[in-house]
């Protein structure tokens, strides 16, 4: 259901907002047994603020405009006296004193916390497969990884398990999930979002956004989380537009630019790249001018990003030093023991090898050779964007160089899993705002997604082509038929 729809019938009293919760809960016990898309579910909050607004409603006060809508948070956002672990041994036990300014907002705009959701240990993967209490499914195929980091909120949209849910996105953790899952993912501009209560990762790239079934949706969640925050200095001071705004407007004469170096790129797979390309002409179709585009700097993105964020993600890990946060392990002998064997017990293999890149990369004698010229690269592929953006309003490309893949099949190649990140890392090394959502399917019934890339704080404009381009393909609709999504 659509927040438009339920805002509907909670208003005219057809479904109360408590009969949508309990409904909820009960398909969460159905489905996600064998999803695993929630690490812990909150059901006696859940209720109580459901009942909330349906006195609310029944005693004729305005509601907001999230009133009812059951929310899905990834497990990496604070969340006030709610256990927020990271999927991660060594924030297991973590109950935060604050609330993330998202969440707060979320809140204040009625949406209801069905529970948090699983991800990649401290959002680092693309497969949801290290976090430490286990794997998420995906709905569509139950063999195959999610995507990630965010591939628990991504599953628990597609499956209908909540109505929306936010992730966060570093280096593409919620447009490859969306992608993967079928649904709609979006990165805002960098610091349209406070990231207040975001456990950090690496703070140059992370965006909190939503997930979504349909692009609409996308456009109320993130009216209500942008913003300025004074807990946040990255967060930027600009005014927010209606998003949902342009949405019915045509298209036409809006410039979208196909950037050459990836469609030509080996290890994109012919079914994403020609399902893209049919959704290209459909934009044209709907008026918008093609041009063909370069950004000679694009394939170097991955590089670029597994030096930066490794770095200021062993910054940003220092803190769990087994004093001010989370797990301990118990040795007396000195306090630098204490702090190597709680970094060694409580974090995965994957969370140590980021540590132990950026650690290197930032080291005397080699910050010159890595870290610096990363930045400098950096620099040159905003430069390529920037470029592009004097001819065109958006870029298109695939989110992700395939479709879901099979559980496992990365275990012993990191690089390989990496490389699942070629696409959409650029916009978050940029700082631009992204959006992923359904194109098509491959030969196997699995969901395609395709990319839109903003200028900076485009959100409207990309939003406006996403829905249109939704409206006109119906993708879903064409969804083949004995999929195994648990409806
Ligand atoms: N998959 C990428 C990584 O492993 C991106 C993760 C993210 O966006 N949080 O770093």
């Amino acid at each position: 259901m659509a927040i438009a729809e339920w805002r509907q019938k909670l208003q005219s009293g057809e479904v109360s907002s408590l009969e949508l919760v309990n409904d909820q809960l009960k398909r969460i016990k159905l489905v996600d047994k064998s999803l695993h898309a929630y690490l812990q579910l909150e059901e006696d909050n859940a209720r109580s603020v459901a009942k909330k607004i349906d006195e609310a409603r029944s005693s004729g006060i305005d509601l907001p405009p999230l009133a009812g809508v059951p929310f899905a948070i990834k497990d990496n956002l604070c969340t006030k006296g709610v256990r927020t672990t990271c999927s991660s041994k060594m924030l297991e036990n973590f109950i935060p004193p604050y609330e993330s300014t998202v969440t707060k907002r979320l809140w204040n705009s009625g949406a209801v916390l069905i529970g948090k959701t699983n991800l990649d240990e401290f959002a680092m993967g693309s497969s949801t497969e290290t976090s430490a209490f286990g794997a998420t499914s995906n709905p569509w195929d139950l063999s195959r990884v999610p995507g990630g980091s965010s591939g628990g909120s991504a599953a628990a949209v597609a499956s209908g398990l909540c109505m929306a849910a936010l992730g966060s996105d570093t280096g593409g953790s919620i447009r490859q999930p969306a992608s993967f899952c079928g649904v709609v993912g979006l990165k805002p501009t960098y610091g349209r979002v406070s990231r207040w209560g975001l456990v950090a990762f690496a703070s140059s790239l992370d965006q909190v956004g939503p997930f979504t079934t349909n692009v609409r949706d996308a456009a109320e969640v993130l009216q209500v989380i942008s913003g300025p925050d004074p807990l946040d200095s990255t967060c930027l001071d600009e005014p927010v537009p209606n998003f949902s705004e342009f949405l019915n407007d045509s298209i036409k004469g809006i410039r979208i630019g196909l950037i050459k170096e990836c469609f030509n790129q080996e290890g994109i797979s012919t079914e994403v790249k020609d399902s893209v390309l049919k959704a290209a002409n459909q934009f044209k179709s709907l008026g918008a001018e093609l041009v063909d585009v370069s950004c000679p700097r694009f394939n170097d993105g991955i590089a670029t990003y597994y030096v930066i964020a490794p770095s200021e993600a062993s910054a940003n890990l220092a803190r769990y030093d087994g004093v001010k946060y989370g797990f301990r392990a118990e040795d007396d002998e000195s306090l630098t023991q204490m702090t190597s064997l709680t970094r060694a017990n409580a974090f995965g293999s994957e969370v140590q090898r980021r540590i132990l890149i950026g650690t290197y990369a930032l080291s005397a004698g080699y910050f010159d050779a890595y870290y610096k010229k990363a930045q400098q690269v950096r620099t040159l592929i905003s430069q390529d964007f920037l470029k592009c953006f004097k001819k065109v309003d958006l870029l298109l490309t695939p989110t992700s160089p395939t479709t879901a893949f099979k559980a496992g099949s990365h275990d012993n190649d990191p690089l390989s899993m990496y490389l699942s990140d070629l696409l959409t890392i650029p916009a978050n090394l940029a700082g631009l705002p992204a959006i992923s959502l359904p194109c098509g399917f491959d030969n196997l019934g699995l969901p395609i997604g395709l990319q839109l890339i903003g200028n900076v704080l485009g959100e409207q404009r990309l939003l406006q082509a996403a829905y249109q381009y939704e409206q006109a393909a119906n993708v879903m609709k064409n969804c083949p038929e004995g999929n195994s999504i648990p409806r």
